[in-house]
């Protein structure tokens, strides 16, 4: 039977629909990893995107650009178009592209050292931004391979800093203000209370954080990294636990690799918006992970409501 499952936090419902597929299994595929030559890679060394690095972001082994084709530009930049019906803006903000400069970097075995400092950057740029008053909300992204967005082979994250903030944001705050004032508690400290007794779903887990297999995932092998204590904003993580998190996200990512054989996926990072009248006692930072081996349908685009082919816990299970 197909289950209804429904996101604690913004409402939102998945469908779990386990017969329409298959085992966890029937995900892994000959995937290679693979090198083209460094000669034509825009983000090596001598390549045409590294012309226009912002700074060297204080380690060695990342640089951080502009992106050439950015959504959010600042704003002397910006055309200003006309209309009385629609409405249309500035596209404010910013659009950086976070390279991981070794070409052969691994994501799903990052060195402890380069791991660290793709955090620790991401750290700085949301600094960055976030002293601009026009800023509303900064996220921190990562595309692998073609199937989840990525354009360029070279390992790079990416950071976007808007002026407006997004809708699903928008809804996990909405959804944990509601919780928190009903149940005078931060409802993703209650999950994590959840995963750790329920079990089922846990992926794995070092002092400072959990990583599960969400309950209503979307995609199969969809997985959150929580911080365990209550930490509603990622800027102020010190060094150590920025440490912690490029430990549980290397187990992650080697995990992933492991058991489904170099999958696409996406990740995101999901913090207080940036501005300073946004309380932080009902929301927790996030990292959610959702690997690309399914495509989106008809249905998931047209009412929101996707269908996950995998249960959760049976994702947990064989990642484990
Ligand atoms: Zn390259
Ligand atoms: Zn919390
Ligand atoms: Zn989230």
């Amino acid at each position: 039977m197909p289950k209804l499952r429904q996101n604690i936090i913004t409402g939102d419902y998945v469908v779990i629909a386990p017969e329409r597929a298959k085992r966890p299994e029937d995900f892994i595929a000959e995937r290679p990893k693979a090198k083209k030559t460094k000669i034509d890679c825009p983000f090596c060394p001598g390549g045409k995107g590294l012309k226009e690095v912002i700074k060297d972001a204080g380690t060695s082994r990342i640089a951080v650009i502009p992106n050439r084709f950015p959504a959010f530009v600042l704003s002397e930049q910006i055309i200003e178009e006309g209309g009385r019906f629609y409405s249309s803006g500035k596209a404010f903000g910013g659009h950086e592209v976070i390279i991981i400069k070794d070409h052969h970097e691994d994501i799903f075995d990052l060195s402890a050292g380069v791991a660290t400092d793709l955090w620790q950057v991401f750290q700085e740029r949301y600094c960055f931004y976030r002293q601009m008053p026009e800023i509303e909300y900064i996220m921190g992204i990562y595309n692998y391979q073609v199937e989840a967005g990525a354009s360029v082979e070279h390992p790079h994250a990416q950071l976007f800093a808007s002026s407006v903030m997004p809708s699903y944001i928008q809804k996990e705050l909405k959804g944990s203000l509601e919780y928190f004032l009903h149940k005078g508690q931060c409802v993703f400290c209650q999950i994590l209370e959840e995963e750790k007794g329920d079990g089922r779903r846990m992926v794995t887990e070092n002092n400072d954080f959990l990583a599960f297999n969400f309950f209503a995932s979307r995609v199969p092998f969809e997985i959150w990294i929580v911080p365990k204590d209550h930490r509603s904003d990622f800027f102020h993580l010190d060094s150590a636990t920025i440490q912690s998190l490029a430990e549980i996200f290397r187990k992650v990512m080697e995990r992933l690799d492991q058991k489904l054989k170099n999958p696409p996926f996406n990740f995101y990072l999901h913090t207080l918006p940036a501005k300073k009248d946004h309380s932080g006692q009902h929301y927790h930072w996030h990292l959610e992970i959702l690997p690309r081996l399914s495509r989106l349908g008809a249905y998931e685009l047209g009412s929101g409501i996707y269908i996950d082919v995998v249960s959760p816990e049976m994702c947990a299970r064989f990642l484990r």
